[in-house]
């Protein structure tokens, strides 16, 4: 009889205790500031321009091979609005294949690829999980807004001229 009401009143203190699950999809857990989701291209607010010059080394290092990208020549440049004179042409990132390892953001020189927090990209079709340049900017500018993300070379000058103050 104890043993029933002892077990009772775990049921009872269980039931009153707050609701910690999601009702996934229709809610959403919040994702950690430091969490991987997939690669995307930054934008470059200053100029009006990918940061990408489609230079290919996250290409040639990615483990899997899902990436591809081209290179051109930057119009921009010509017009003396930028200082890249090469820029990405076409970027493609294969999402059903990428296994989220942050290889390409770390050989990235330019700042011009980050690691984003999208995570919830699963399609039924087989290859149907391809993002385009345009596709992946748009998923880099949503992301950047959303954290705040400054290039690495924008926050080394930012330190640099505090400490010189
Ligand atoms: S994301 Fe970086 S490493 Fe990859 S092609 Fe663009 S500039 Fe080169
Ligand atoms: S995260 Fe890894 S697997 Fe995915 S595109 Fe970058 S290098 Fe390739």
């Amino acid at each position: 009889m104890l043993g029933n009401l002892k077990g009772l009143m775990t049921t009872l203190a269980e039931f009153f205790r707050p609701v910690v699950t999601a009702q996934y999809p229709k809610e959403h857990l919040p994702v950690a500031p430091r969490f991987m989701g997939f690669p995307v291209l930054t934008w470059d607010d200053k100029v009006g321009e990918p940061f990408c010059t489609g230079c290919m080394v996250c290409v040639r290092y990615c483990p899997t091979q899902c990436m591809s990208a081209t290179m051109t020549d930057n119009p921009l440049f010509k017009e003396g609005k930028s200082k890249r004179r090469k820029i990405v042409g076409e970027f493609e990132i294969n999402f059903g294949r990428c296994i989220v390892c942050g290889i390409c953001v770390d050989v990235c020189n330019f700042d011009a690829i980050l690691m984003s927090h999208e995570h919830e990209l699963s399609v039924v079709a087989r290859n149907g999980n391809r993002a385009n340049r345009e596709q992946l900017l748009k998923m880099g500018q949503e992301h950047q807004q959303k954290s705040g993300w400054k290039p690495a070379a924008e926050t080394t000058e930012a330190a640099k001229e505090e400490a010189s103050v």
